[in-house]
């Protein structure tokens, strides 16, 4: 660990429990209050800041494996702005309830762009770094963004400067609309500059066209809709800060693995002699490792049982240690119809648990034949039914069964 300062800022040393960061952050948050001590605000900022991230075990963890640079790629969204946020939150939800005046304004930001950024489950599972190229736009440097020559900009005289131009129409007596349109001369800008004082290298519009290839790590255990934020790598634009660019994660289907937060699930077909006999079975895992699966005969498998492997889940996110679990679920494939004589069952029903005798029943007793009901059966008798639920006129006519009525509808 190289970077200790957000431990300093609490006053305590690296490996401080909870409990010790919890207590140095309260005793030092009444101190520094902005109600108590209006100086201090930036101060306060810092240690809230700090407890923030030292109090949540994902934060802390990345921050001592990666410093605070590190904290503020893998916080996503706005790095220390959305803690800020989180912390501070207006609405009142925050851990403060929101005091007023404090933090100030701050420059307006230009919008983010967001790429999606299709994955594999394997690339999740591995990592891999993908190169991502983007056109944005950057501040022309021959003008440094002016536009022209120094003094070449003026402001414009038909709008004053403002950009907008506003109208009034007389629409009824008494009554006006008024009317709020860019100018016309400057389009908007407020500004102008004479065609012969334009920069040659952006013709006035003060950005140019750049090709940029952002390298966007996917790292192992990454979950879809993940977003991963470049920092004010968004369209430049004089006098603006520059968004960012956030990329999100979209985690195609897999044919065979399902996730679920850290745990993989899989479904397999057995036999039913392997179900009750037991089994080997070879895996080919997300990263092309094949794992052999032993069970051992008596280990009854139950049809649509799920038998789960410890550590072969996905990898946890920053996390090198640990993996989570693999689910399989068991679908038994049992044998076809007539697979063995009459003798030879006779045999297999000695070996199985002996079966509960036929039950006792009276002489006048209906006797009745088990049929196959194929799928075309049981759609009929489904559309037969979803029709008299439909239009009940039709029923006396086609003779099915009792009237169904629909009292409730
Ligand atoms: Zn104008
Ligand atoms: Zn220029």
């Amino acid at each position: 660990m190289s970077d200790t300062r957000l431990y300093d800022l609490l006053g305590v040393k690296p490996e401080a429990t909870d409990a010790e960061i919890k207590k140095a952050y309260r005793k030092l948050a009444k101190e520094f209050h902005p109600d108590k001590n209006p100086e201090e605000g930036e101060r306060f900022k810092e240690i809230s800041f700090a407890y923030q991230v030292l109090s949540d075990n994902e934060k802390r963890e990345m921050y001592d494996k990666f410093g605070e640079r590190g904290l503020r790629e893998g916080m996503g969204g706005g790095g220390y702005d959305d803690v800020f946020s989180h912390i501070f939150g207006g609405g009142g939800g925050g851990l403060f309830g929101g005091f007023g005046g404090f933090g100030g304004r701050r420059r307006r930001r230009g919008e983010d762009l967001v790429h999606p950024l299709k994955v594999s489950l394997e690339d999740l599972y591995i990592g891999k770094t993908s190169k991502l190229q983007l056109t944005k736009n950057v501040i022309c440097g021959q003008c440094q963004g002016a536009g022209g020559k120094p003094g070449a900009v003026r402001s414009c005289g038909s709008c004053n400067g403002r950009g907008v131009k506003v109208s009034i129409r007389h629409i009824g007596p008494g009554m006006v609309q008024q009317m709020q349109s860019a100018c016309n001369v400057c389009k908007g800008e407020g500004e102008m500059i004479s065609q012969k004082d334009k920069c040659t290298t952006c013709q006035g519009k003060k950005t140019v066209k750049e090709n940029k290839v952002l390298e966007v790590y996917v790292d192992k255990g990454m979950k879809d809709h993940q977003k991963i934020t470049f920092d004010g790598e968004g369209d430049q634009e004089p006098g603006i800060d520059a968004g960012d660019v956030i990329i999100i994660l979209q985690q195609k289907e897999h044919e065979a693995f399902k996730r679920s937060g850290h745990d993989l699930y899989l479904e397999k077909d057995i036999t039913l002699s392997e179900a009750l006999c037991g089994f080997d079975m070879v895996i080919t895992h997300l990263d092309k490792r094949e794992i052999k699966i032993h069970c051992p005969p008596g280990k009854v498998i139950e049809p649509g049982c799920i038998r789960g492997v410890e550590g072969e889940g996905m990898p946890i996110y920053r996390r090198s240690t640990t993996n989570g679990n693999l689910y399989i679920k068991f679908n038994v494939v049992f044998p076809e119809k007539n697979f063995l004589d009459e003798d030879k069952l006779k045999e297999l029903e000695k070996l199985l648990p002996p079966r509960p005798l036929p039950p006792k029943v009276g002489e006048d007793v209906e006797e009745v034949d088990l049929e196959d009901v194929g799928e075309a059966g049981a759609t009929s008798s489904d559309g037969r039914q979803r029709h008299v639920y439909e239009d009940g006129s039709d029923d006396e006519a086609s003779g099915h069964g009792p009237r169904v009525q629909c009292a409730h509808q």
